[in-house]
């Protein structure tokens, strides 16, 4: 027998009993905090303002400084997105071909010192190290991570690496922004791709973070297909995945004994990027199995439906929660049916993380009776 004690550290008080659709953090209560937060996101996202200016700041404090061309335009308020998504172009990648200039000139120098007389020494490669940061929290870094960060000679990251991970990284690094935006995204991951390369064949200590943990839903396999293939040696250091950290800190248990035998990450995503992906809601619909999408906002409407037209319970227990594990984390629980539109009533944006299942009923906060969670968990 197993009960949920665990109440999650950054949860406001539970809700009353009497509400039984939905609950949220008490942030939203006040638009004018949820305004502040939002714009405090821990994480890096892409139009961050924040970011930009930090970025701004290491290129100009450790960039050395004969490079003499032009700091990049300043990132100005009241820019479109169209102008923003330019900017992050421009402003990243000229950084990064003056950064490898750089390595490249350093390495040819300790090259013609350690043979003067031009021997054709075998260049020694870096090393490109795929690392998982977790949801969020930087106390849910691996210690293998923690010291890969401290030791990376640059750091390429994207917008699920919260910027309390990117504070843990070493004085001397090059932390580069690589995040993808809707229009540009083959066009980046194939930059990424190059980049990754380019500078471990200088001889750096790459470093690729990817939020939560780098071989689920996080393109890390294209990432280390295309390095070993270049014989380049890539090294995987694993995260706790989003579903994992966000579950503990709800209090849920992914799989529980009589209650889920089985748990199930989807992707909300299509296949071919559509907004209809659901060809698994058929299999996915099983009562016994725990479901946790990724990615699933925008899809979950249809999701839900076509689960309770397969055979899901409609009143089968449901959480959102955008942000998790961060200060910032925002929690909707509603029955299937009316995830949705608690949802969107609530505003959450991404990234957001659905749990669909029994045993979102064992978390301490699941508003319903709490006679049933009582009574699901001692099924056992
Ligand atoms: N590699 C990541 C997943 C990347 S896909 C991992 O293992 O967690 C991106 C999706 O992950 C987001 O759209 C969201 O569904 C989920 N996600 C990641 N971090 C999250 C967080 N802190 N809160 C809520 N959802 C998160």
């Amino acid at each position: 027998m197993a009960a949920v004690y665990k109440l999650p550290s950054l949860s406001p008080l539970p809700p009353s009993s009497s509400d039984c659709t939905s609950y949220y953090h008490s942030v939203r209560t006040n638009p004018n905090t949820l305004c502040c937060l939002r714009a405090a996101s821990p994480f890096t996202e892409k139009h961050s303002l924040q970011q930009y200016r930090r970025d701004n700041w290491l290129y100009k404090e450790h960039l050395p400084t004969f490079f003499s061309s032009p700091p990049p335009p300043p990132f100005r308020e009241g820019d479109d997105e169209d102008s923003i998504r330019q900017n992050d172009i421009a402003l990243q990648l000229p950084e990064l071909k003056k950064l490898l200039q750089f390595l490249r000139e350093k390495r040819l120098l300790t090259q013609q010192h350690s043979s003067p007389d031009g021997d054709s020494q075998k260049p020694c490669c870096g090393s490109v190290f795929l690392v998982g940061t977790g949801p969020g929290d930087p106390d849910l870094l691996t210690i293998k991570a923690l010291r890969a960060i401290q030791k990376a000679d640059l750091l390429l990251y994207d917008r699920l690496v919260s910027n309390d991970v990117l504070d843990l990284v070493g004085p001397d690094a090059r932390l580069l922004y690589v995040g993808k935006t809707a229009g540009y995204h083959s066009r980046t991951q194939e930059e990424i791709h190059e980049l990754l390369l380019s500078f471990a064949e200088v001889g750096a200590t790459v470093v690729r973070l990817k939020g939560g943990d780098p071989l689920v839903f996080g393109r890390g396999g294209e990432e280390m297909d295309f390095l070993q293939q270049q014989g380049i040696h890539v090294k995987v250091i694993p995260g706790i995945t989003a579903a994992s950290g966000i579950a503990a800190e709800l209090g849920i248990p992914l799989t529980h004994r009589g209650v889920a035998n089985s748990v199930r990450f989807l992707t909300g995503h299509s296949r071919k990027g559509g907004t209809d992906p659901l060809f698994v809601a058929e299999n996915a619909a099983d009562p016994d199995s725990t479901l946790v999408v990724y990615m699933g906002l925008a899809t979950l409407p249809s999701l839900a439906t076509k689960l309770i037209h397969h055979g899901l319970p409609e009143d089968t227990p449901a959480a959102a929660v955008e942000r998790g594990t961060t200060p910032q984390q925002r929690i909707v629980f509603a029955e299937l049916k009316d995830l949705a539109d608690k949802i969107s009533e609530a505003d959450l944006i991404s990234p957001s993380l659905i749990i669909i299942g029994k045993v979102v009923a064992l978390s301490p906060l699941w508003p319903c009776s709490s006679d049933e969670s009582v009574a699901l968990a001692g099924v056992i």
